[in-house]
């Protein structure tokens, strides 16, 4: 079953629930429908329209922001499925730092690398091989980011999302592309 995205009552993006648990948000006034999915849920005796994105009633504070965890397909999707080094389609992911040199297993660390780069490379920094890498890798900012991770969004939800701030789309790689 797709999932309903959830917005705080300031219209943050705050998660990504089951269809289903938006619907009983929505049946017990925790919050109110925005989208309708065009889905329909049945149970023993009535039938509901389920929604694709609900906005909660009440403010939920959020404590913290998690960062966006790390994933092989987080890296590939944050890197366009391409080699950080020579722009080839990637296959694999590369640590900038070899982890044998005490390279951290980190979004600012880790890359996606096609299997000939990563050959050659093996243990050696990109310093000693002359390499240089196409931009400095980061960790994903956004909304989409921190919500979806490297999942797919529902189409509906990019606008909710792309409030929140600009969001780089997963794909986007290390640019903050805008439209002027
Ligand atoms: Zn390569």
């Amino acid at each position: 079953m797709p999932d309903a995205l959830v917005l705080n009552a300031t219209y943050e993006p705050l998660c990504v629930v089951s269809q289903r648990r938006a619907v009983v948000l929505v049946l017990t006034d925790k919050a109110v429908a925005l989208e309708d999915s065009g889905a329909v849920l049945h149970s023993a005796r009535v039938q509901v329209g389920a929604p694709s994105v609900v906005r909660l009633t009440r403010f939920v504070r959020v404590p913290y922001r998690p960062t966006v965890p790390l994933t092989r397909k987080g890296v590939l999707a944050r890197d366009s499925h391409r080699c950080a080094y020579c722009a080839a389609p990637a296959t694999s992911l590369d640590h900038v730092v070899p982890r044998s040199r005490g390279g951290p297993h980190t979004w600012e660390n880790v890359v996606a690398a096609c299997g000939r780069c990563n050959h050659v490379k093996a243990d050696r920094a990109v310093a000693e091989l002359g390499w240089r890498l196409r931009a400095a890798p980061r960790e994903p900012a956004g909304a989409a980011w921190r919500i979806l991770g490297s999942r797919r969004a529902d189409p509906v939800w990019k606008r909710y999302l792309s409030a929140a701030d600009e969001v780089d789309e997963p794909g986007s790689g290390w640019r903050r592309a805008r439209a002027s």
